[in-house]
């Protein structure tokens, strides 16, 4: 006799890509298996292809969450609000400047549909959202844009990082209040403490994990930025608890 099984059991959020504009910017629904709640991160175009995902999957949308101000991120956000009703959040005030151009930045690069948006409200750095019982934690990191975040949970193991970090490369620096430096320090202070075993979905591209991209990133490797893992005081702290539990 074999040993005995049982049924994973179906988890309790799923995600599904859908790549959007002609930038193919990674739009990310994630949903509850249980109750059919849905949130976008990053709606930024193709309105009637994120209406029909929604549909075929039979879910009903929730939240609307933007990473940062950019075109092919946040240019059917508007669109997505008025046909669902659901409140816009995010990114920082500091984007709002870029949320107020996009209509402009489509024109100057050819994509069609974008619509300028104020959200109902700004995310603040280190504020936790709730999804469906899931604490996902915001970080203000700009560096590609002054009000970018990225939103993260750490039971689930993933983050969405929009355009401050990519499989193999980071975030450009060269638009209006881009800032490199800035950027490498919210990679290195904000990111690599989550966890080597996070895995982000950046705003293009594959998927990757913080662990992969402190290797072997050609911008953000350890042996290129120093890093040397968490601060000295969140390594005491870790320590202490440890040895308490053996005390
Ligand atoms: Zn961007
Ligand atoms: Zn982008």
């Amino acid at each position: 006799m074999g040993p005995m099984t049982e049924a994973a059991p179906e988890p309790k959020l799923q995600l599904r890509l859908v790549p959007v504009t002609p930038l193919q910017q990674n739009c990310s629904l994630l949903w509850d298996t249980a109750t059919k709640h849905a949130v976008f991160v990053d709606p930024g175009g193709e309105i009637d292809k994120l209406m029909a995902t929604l549909d075929q999957l039979g879910l009903t949308l929730t939240r609307i969450w933007l990473t940062h101000g950019h075109l092919d991120h946040a240019g059917a956000a508007a669109d997505l609000r008025d046909r669902t009703g659901v409140a816009i959040e995010g990114p920082h005030r500091e984007d709002q400047f870029w949320l107020d151009q996009i209509e402009a930045s489509g024109k100057r690069y050819g994509i069609k549909g974008g619509r300028n948006v104020t959200p109902d409200r700004y995310f603040e750095d280190g504020e936790l959202l709730d999804f469906e019982g899931v604490a996902f934690t915001v970080a203000h990191t700009p560096g590609h844009t002054p009000g970018h975040v990225v939103i993260h949970n750490a039971d689930v193991k993933i983050a969405f990082v929009g355009d401050v970090l990519f499989a193999g490369a980071i975030g450009r620096t060269d638009f209006p209040r881009g800032d490199h430096d800035q950027l490498i320090r919210s990679i290195t202070g904000k990111l690599w403490p989550l966890g080597d075993d996070i895995t982000f979905i950046p705003g293009h591209g594959p998927p990757s994990t913080f662990g992969q991209e402190r290797q072997t990133n050609p911008f953000v490797a350890d042996r290129l930025t120093g890093y040397k893992g968490a601060p000295k005081a969140a390594a005491d702290t870790v320590a202490q608890n440890a040895a308490d539990r053996f005390a």
